[in-house]
């Protein structure tokens, strides 16, 4: 039975164990295969941009006020 899962580098929803897939637990098929700093790199951006897009909301929220 496969999993739906959220890869923690470039944030993309990605079947686990996928069919013939090099996704692992926790990064999807693109993202597994590159080298250990890139993926590294990936995720720190990743966490900004989630911080971002949670500032972004926020914004709104307080604008539709
Ligand atoms: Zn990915």
């Amino acid at each position: 039975m496969s999993d739906r899962r959220i890869c923690r580098a470039c944030s993309e929803a990605y079947e686990y164990p996928g069919h013939q897939s090099l996704a692992t637990r926790s990064h999807c098929e693109h993202c597994a295969p590159l080298p250990e700093p890139v993926r590294r790199a990936f995720e720190r951006l990743r966490r900004r941009v989630d911080r971002l897009q949670r500032e972004v909301a926020q914004l709104r929220a307080g604008q539709a006020k």
